[in-house]
């Protein structure tokens, strides 16, 4: 344990929030304090409500507007859905059950992280998905409600399953399949679902 008690304060509201945090990103919310790094956080749900990793870039772009501004945060999600009918045509490895660090949440493997080392990873279920209407490709990205009900594994079962099993099982659920998926674009090509149906 090398962190401070008051940076895993601020992770932990970042984590309650729903994002991801870039380990970089943390270090400079870190130095700016606790009160600094949640009025960024507030601020962040309003400039970025399609964002769900916090990148460095957009930390200092929104140190440099709250430091005389404190306003609180409206989330928008959900105001800027749209609707894609294709196929899945790729579930991408990562995808499953895996795990993340307790501090940064990044994906590890064995409990390893790159930035904090041994750590006990927290098991999360999700889902990176090449997807094609036709026309166009991007990447869906299922959390792990959305994986959960989409494939029917709840995270205790892809548990007693294991990694390859879990993998296995949601390939065979969602790829080839003609489906209908809502959800919020991301930079990126990136698509984060927020419903799914087969059609
Ligand atoms: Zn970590």
């Amino acid at each position: 344990m090398d962190y401070l008690p008051s940076s895993e304060g601020i992770l932990k509201k970042i984590l309650e929030r729903g994002y991801q945090i870039h380990p970089e990103a943390l270090k400079v919310l870190e130095a700016r304090g606790e009160e600094n790094a949640l009025a960024v956080l507030e601020s962040f749900s309003e400039k970025f409500s399609e964002a769900i990793v916090i990148e460095v870039k957009q930390v200092e772009e929104l140190l440099e507007k709250t430091q005389d501004k404190k306003t609180p945060g409206t989330k928008e999600f959900g105001s800027k859905l749209s609707k894609l009918n294709g196929r899945i045509t790729q579930v991408y490895d990562g995808s499953g059950l895996i795990q993340r660090c307790p501090k940064c949440n990044r994906w590890i493997i064995d409990d390893f992280c790159m930035v904090h080392s041994d750590v006990e990873g927290i098991w999360d279920l999700r889902i990176k998905a090449r997807f094609d209407d036709g026309k166009e490709r991007c990447t869906l990205i299922f959390k792990k409600e959305m994986t959960e009900k989409s494939t029917k594994i709840t995270l205790e079962e892809a548990r007693k399953l294991g990694e390859a099993a879990t993998l296995e099982r949601i390939k065979n659920t969602l790829v080839g399949k003609n489906i209908e998926i809502g959800g919020v674009k991301l930079n990126g090509g990136n698509f984060l679902v927020n419903d799914i149906k087969e059609v």
